[in-house]
């Protein structure tokens, strides 16, 4: 069958790599594994040896009847096809309250999954993710980093991540341009920004990065009305700064995530 470029499917046929991956991850007979976009089953077939119970997630219609022909025998198998975007991990993984992810994930939709991931954070204990090496590099690019984005503090908030390794472009069929990493992800116990209105913070991020070559003050003042608003309400961006101790003529990547949410107080309970 032809591997699907729609779908991101660059299929690992690395055996070393696979067993790095599994390696890393360590599963354990008594838990629960998500895969997300079990392909061809090359992480698979290992994991389901391991793990307590093993929940697949494939979207591709032509790939899920292999899997559940390959895999179905074993009783700790469970396949879900359908969109990572829009499964419900808590009820993937019922009966289990948390469980571990673990996945080569699709290029084309990997932050917006990461995202999603994250979004569901509370039934999710640790990720094991095989990304672009780009993705993995903005992850985790610390403050005053030219990688550094959106991305890399919405991570920080939730997350302490740990680059694991690099993967040659040789260790897939298809062969992708470029070079991927494995990241590990383990999800805090509780995030420092719980306190701040996330909502607002992630917009505040969203603006703050608007234009990279900008300060963060003249990203802030072109910010979408609803955060202008709140702004106004504060005497201006330039005084909400003020008000967090944050530097006007800084840019967005120095930024810590501590500041990110001092400024995000600033403005909560605002017009
Ligand atoms: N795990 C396999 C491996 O390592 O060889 C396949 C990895 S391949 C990079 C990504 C897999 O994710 C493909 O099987 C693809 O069909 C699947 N996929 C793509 N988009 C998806 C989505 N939105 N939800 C779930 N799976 C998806």
């Amino acid at each position: 069958m032809r591997a699907k470029k729609s779908l991101g499917q660059n299929f690992l046929v690395d055996e070393n790599v696979v067993a790095r991956i599994v390696r890393a991850l360590a599963p354990r007979a008594d838990e629960t594994v998500v895969e997300i976009g079990a392909g061809r089953g090359a992480l698979t077939a290992r994991l389901v040896r391991e793990v307590g119970r093993l929940v697949a997630v494939e979207f591709d219609r032509d790939l899920a009847p292999i899997l559940q022909e390959r895999f179905g025998l074993h009783e700790n198998f469970a396949l879900v096809q359908a969109d990572a975007l829009e499964v419900d991990f808590r009820d993937a993984i019922s009966p289990a309250k948390t469980a571990r992810v673990v996945a080569n994930l699709p290029y084309n939709v990997s932050t917006a999954i990461l995202q999603r991931l994250l979004a569901q954070r509370t039934c999710i204990s640790e990720l094991v993710l095989m990304l672009q090496r780009e993705v993995v590099e903005r992850i985790t690019a610390p403050p005053g980093s030219t990688e550094r984005g959106y991305l890399s503090v919405f991570v920080e908030a939730y997350c302490e991540a740990e680059k694991l390794f690099d993967v040659a472009p040789a260790a897939f069929r298809p062969v992708p341009k470029v070079w991927s990493a494995v990241i590990r992800l383990r999800v805090r116990e509780r995030a420092e920004v719980e306190s701040t209105d996330q909502d607002l913070l992630w917009r505040l991020v969203g603006a703050g990065f608007a234009q990279r070559r900008k300060t963060i003050l003249n990203n802030l003042r072109s910010a979408p009305e609803t955060l202008r608003v709140l702004f106004e309400s504060r005497g201006g961006a330039g005084a909400a700064l003020e008000a967090a101790d944050i530097e006007a003529r800084r840019r967005a990547e120095t930024l810590t995530l501590a500041e990110w949410s001092r400024l995000a107080r600033v403005l909560e309970g605002g017009a």
